[in-house]
């Protein structure tokens, strides 16, 4: 080889290497800006918003960018989808922050609702890349006007609630659109179900008896974040007075019965307690709070997404000449002696008949639930509708199984006595999206009219007369 030749080679060699270093340096860094687009919920949830969203301009969109060779400069404009330019104005940030957020200008004028306004913002970075103009980022936003809180009418409810009891609410939502309604008793909160026609929901409530207050409200946000709260009108009654009883624990019971349900659940050894009282508090504060668990569980995994038609229930009468041995919404308090040793709620109603008497279920439903649980025993469950379940539980034997829809009049199982029960009876519990109610109101065929059935009716009578209406006006 030439000396020339190697000398070309050489310098030749020089440039690519220092070409690649300052193409890879941060001189030329092509990283662009990264862009986040979002609002600011309740001053804590962030919303990032794509590329369409509802928009009231009261409320604040923050764009928020950073780029590691800093901030060169951001462009805003706002067109009309009939090409009114609303709003244009470029930005220079000397200092070159890496990191800047800013407010999304508003449009100067006032704009009329349902108009879409499209946002362009564009953000350039102090990067030498692109002939050292930098690398931009562009984001289009679509924004639609919506200053409009949404609409809610009360359609039909019962008149009253009582401490422990149910309601049946149907009321309508006038909005373009609604991102989530929630109705709540104060404490929990209900699904509502899609009823009849478009915007009309139904939900049945409940006001539980471990709740001390009823403060009914409905809350709709629509896709802006405009949100109209109302509350619920309804009558409570606190006229309802639950049992206090004071139980007097046997040591034939702690010394037998007890050994048997802790083997049942089968998760500890009864020897494994160090004594008597922590073995009863196992059972039945652990043991029964894990039961009721499951049992809210599968009482609210119910998927639904159709419209509902009105329900005509029957009043929950499963048992033929039974007798009440135990009421709904007991406050039960043990005793050792003299010793306090630990509390329970009842939950349900305890009806007894004969021996292995057939369960018959009044309604018709789908069983989503038959197992063997510690205090509960045998247990199913069947759903209603309208959030509404049946449970029996202390059972001797199943005859369904979860999965299977059951007719009315069927007979889902016998009465028994197993888990936490003295001598064969059923434990009744009628659940409102999984808490338990007073079971006399769903047992008294006069209730159910006044306070489901006629309600339904009234409601659907409102929602076809409004058909009706829109027919005449049409012809
Ligand atoms: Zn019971």
């Amino acid at each position: 080889m030439k000396f020339k030749t190697f000398i070309k080679l050489f310098f030749l060699i020089i440039v690519i290497v220092g070409a690649y270093a300052v193409y890879n340096s941060k001189f030329f860094e092509r990283n662009p800006p990264e862009v986040e687009i979002y609002m600011s919920i309740n001053k804590k949830d962030r919303v990032e918003l794509g590329s369409e969203a509802y928009w009231n301009p009261n409320k604040k969109i923050y764009v928020s960018v950073s780029d590691d060779t800093g901030i060169r400069s951001y462009k805003v404009s706002a067109v009309t989808s009939d090409n009114v330019v609303v709003f244009d104005k470029e930005e220079i940030v000397l200092d070159k922050p890496k990191e800047k957020a800013f407010l999304l200008p508003k449009p100067e004028i006032k704009l009329p609702d349902g108009i879409k306004i499209h946002y362009k913002i564009s953000v350039t970075d102090w990067s030498n890349a692109n002939f050292f103009s930098g690398n931009t980022t562009v984001k289009n936003l679509d924004l639609i006007v919506d200053t409009q809180a949404p609409i809610i009418n009360i359609v039909a409810n019962s008149y009253k609630i009582t401490y422990g009891g149910s309601a049946l609410l149907i009321f309508r939502v006038v909005d373009n659109g609604v991102r989530s309604i929630s109705v709540s008793n104060g404490e929990n909160d209900f699904k509502v179900f899609p009823f009849m026609k478009e915007g009309y929901y139904a939900v049945i409530l409940a006001w539980p008896v471990q709740n001390n207050f009823f403060n009914g409200t409905i809350t709709v946000l629509d896709k802006a974040f405009n949100q109209k709260r109302v509350s619920i009108p309804l009558i409570k009654d606190m006229s309802v007075r639950y049992r206090y009883s004071s139980i007097k624990v046997k040591d034939s019971f702690l010394n037998g019965k007890l050994n048997e349900l802790v083997d049942t659940v089968g998760e500890r050894k009864p020897e494994s307690f160090s004594n008597n009282i922590e073995k009863f508090k196992y059972i039945n504060e652990t043991i029964r709070h894990k039961d009721e668990e499951i049992i809210y569980k599968a009482a609210t995994e119910i998927n639904y997404n159709s419209l509902f038609e009105p329900v005509t229930f029957s009043a929950f009468l499963p048992l033929k000449g039974s007798v009440v041995v135990g009421n709904f919404g007991d406050h039960r308090t043990y005793f050792l002696g003299k010793q306090k040793i630990s509390k329970s709620m009842h939950l349900g109603l305890d009806i007894a008949s004969v021996r292995n008497a057939p369960i018959i279920l009044s309604n018709s439903g789908k069983v989503v639930l038959t197992e063997l649980l510690g205090v509960y025993g045998n247990t199913t469950l069947v759903y209603h509708g309208f959030g509404l379940s049946s449970l029996y539980s202390h059972m001797s034997k199943f005859e369904v199984k979860p999965g299977d829809e059951v007719a009315s009049g069927t007979v889902i199982g016998f009465t028994g006595q197993t888990g936490w029960a003295f001598g064969d009876h059923l434990h009744l519990g009628i659940l409102v999206q999984g808490h338990p109610v007073r079971d006399v109101e769903w047992m008294d065929p006069k209730w159910i009219k006044s306070n489901i059935t006629d309600v339904f009716l009234k409601a659907k009578n409102t929602i076809e007369g409004i058909n009706d209406q829109n027919k005449t006006e049409k012809y």
